[in-house]
């Protein structure tokens, strides 16, 4: 297990920094790596797809995930829903030799780093606090109550980045997205 586990590649970061764009982007560019489909019990936004973007879940079926024993980590995220990544499909993936990404918040990076201690952490910061407020403005996803409790999640986030084995700027997409994969393959 020690070995396969150094393609455990978890992407943390604040809210709006791009952690989705730079996750789609090497998923789509490296084909050896799989892009963890996490499971959430927050409403799909439009254009959301349940099984491609999350496995939308009621309450009860989230709780039934972790009384079973099947995700590897969740948390309450910006304080409202919780979000979780299934096991299996990790495990599956891992043992099939595939790089695995996973896109979470910083509570569960803590919580796979510390059942799989060979997961490489990535912090992915803003270039600047200005800018990550910009790209969440620019986003127009959220309305002005969510986007002051995502800001202030930003906040606390941002203090945690130490924790992380690697931390990386978002400045540029595919360069961002190059220097996660060179820490994939290496
Ligand atoms: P959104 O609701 O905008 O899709 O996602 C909100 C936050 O939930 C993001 O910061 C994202 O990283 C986090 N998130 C998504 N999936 C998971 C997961 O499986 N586990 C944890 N802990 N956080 C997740």
């Amino acid at each position: 297990m020690t070995e396969l586990n150094h393609k455990l590649l978890v992407l943390a970061g604040p809210t709006a920094v791009g952690k989705g764009t730079v996750a789609k982007y090497i998923v789509e560019h490296n084909p050896q790596v799989s892009l963890s489909v996490s499971a959430t019990t927050r409403a799909p936004r439009p254009g959301e797809v349940d099984g491609v973007s999350y496995f939308f879940l009621t309450d009860a079926e989230f709780d039934e995930l972790i009384e079973s024993n099947q995700m590897l980590e969740f948390a309450v995220v910006h304080g409202k829903h919780r979000y979780g990544t299934p096991k299996q499909p990790v495990e599956a993936a891992l043992a099939e030799g595939r790089a695995v990404l996973l896109e979470i918040d910083i509570q569960g990076a803590r919580q796979v780093k510390e059942r799989m201690p060979q997961a490489t952490t990535v912090f992915l910061a803003p270039p600047s606090w200005d800018e990550l407020v910009r790209r969440l403005e620019g986003r127009g996803t959220e309305n002005p109550a969510e986007m002051a409790l995502r800001l202030e999640t930003a906040k606390v986030e941002l203090a945690a980045q130490g924790e992380f084995d690697h931390v990386i700027v978002n400045d540029e997409v595919a360069k961002c997205a190059a220097a996660v994969v060179e820490l994939i393959m290496s």
